[in-house]
């Protein structure tokens, strides 16, 4: 560890895919991240009447309906402040939650006490949790990291079903550059094709209530409904850490911890799978993000990603290995398996490439983000 290079701003170093870093030794994420501050105005009174234009737009879309917005909700600090943020300006939001059956009671109740508290009603898209199973099991036994895409990429597409049952054209996304920057591809990708594939390849069960986003899915929300995709936080000034403590004291609200207890699959991913079978630690994003705000000191970050492993709950693996029926040998061979990754079975990352021209007039439209366009429509950079 001692001769890894490290970014001197943030905690990224030199195993982060496609990093470089200039005469002053700071890495192309911070830069990033500084450009998309300038570009957006984040948290600038520029920035704030920027979105209060598209609060104004998004209710003269919404007029005659019952809701204006869509948000997906897990019951984390982003999105639960996402919520309070769309009442507070007027906005009249449907709350979107996809349910993969690995859900903690944290999660759970920290979505019931903000919604039942603001009023917000609920739209919840539930995966048989057989079936869920066996989509996460497929993708264990493909040996590939993206155990979680499935959830990832069910969210968006129940989110996009619920703006077009309830006519609603804007979808708004708790994401923020600042808490979490943007990170290339690298070693991890998805789409529905690999899903598709990895599923078809390693699955036993046929998928029925998964809510699988096609190619030709994803052409219809964005072009034919219409569907854009707002991200507030990119705009207006938000601290992550203030946020927390905000809902803890506004709505009773329960931190999960950086270990991810808001989902046992999601504390797997973090906690075990990635770390222990893929040498990668995720950690080092947040940690970043909190360096870079000023939130942490730089010195506590590395401490905290370079000398301490992550927290695992006790209970987390072997409830895993209990859900996805792995006995013991399984798991363990499995593991020590050499890893696999998503350039070695079909995606649509090259059609996305081939129709870069395309998406970038849907992300100039904001149809969809213009980080679906920085990572899905370039090639991956590889050293
Ligand atoms: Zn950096």
């Amino acid at each position: 560890m001692n001769n890894l290079k490290i970014c001197s701003r943030c905690i990224y170093d030199e195993r982060t895919p496609a990093i470089t870093f200039d005469d002053h030794g700071v890495c192309n994420y911070c830069r990033m991240v500084d450009s998309l501050k300038e570009e957006y105005q984040t948290g600038q009174s520029e920035g704030e009447l920027r979105i209060q234009q598209t609060i104004k737009e998004i209710k003269e879309a919404g007029k005659g309906k019952k809701y204006d917005c869509i948000i997906g909700v897990s019951g984390g600090t982003d999105s639960s402040y996402m919520v309070w943020w769309a009442l507070q300006n007027g906005l009249r939001p449907l709350a979107v939650h996809y349910d993969n059956t690995w859900n903690t009671s944290i999660a759970t109740e920290n979505i019931r006490k903000v919604l039942g508290k603001l009023n917000v009603d609920l739209y919840t898209h539930v995966c048989d949790n057989k079936e869920a199973d066996d989509i996460f099991k497929s993708f264990f036994m493909a040996g590939v990291p993206e155990i979680e895409a499935s959830t990832d990429l069910a969210l968006a597409e129940t989110m996009y079903r619920a703006a077009a049952k309830f006519k609603v054209k804007y979808v708004l996304e708790g994401h923020s550059f600042l808490a979490e920057g943007i990170t290339p591809l690298g070693k991890n990708y998805f789409d529905g094709k690999y899903i598709k594939s990895i599923h078809k390849k390693y699955g036993n069960l046929p998928m029925k209530t998964y809510p699988l986003m096609t190619f030709s899915k994803f052409i219809k929300w964005t072009t034919l409904y219409q569907i854009k995709k707002i991200r507030p936080l990119w705009y207006i000034k938000y601290s992550k850490e203030e946020a927390k403590v905000f809902l803890e004291k506004e709505f009773d609200w329960k931190y999960y911890g950086g270990h991810h207890l808001e989902n046992r699959m999601t504390a797997f991913f973090h906690g075990i799978y990635c770390p222990q079978k893929f040498n990668i630690d995720y950690r080092n994003n947040s940690l970043s993000a909190s360096v870079r705000t000023g939130m942490m000191d730089r010195d506590a970050a590395i401490h905290e990603y370079y000398h301490t492993p992550p927290v695992i709950e006790p209970e987390l693996l072997e409830y895993f290995k209990k859900r996805l029926n792995l006995t013991e040998e399984d798991y363990t061979s499995k593991m020590a398996e050499k890893p696999h990754y998503w350039q070695e079975f079909p995606t649509y990352k090259k059609r996305f490439e081939r129709l870069r021209p395309f998406f970038y007039i849907l992300m100039k439209a904001s149809l969809v983000p213009q980080s679906f366009y920085m990572k899905y429509c370039f090639p991956v950079k590889s050293k």
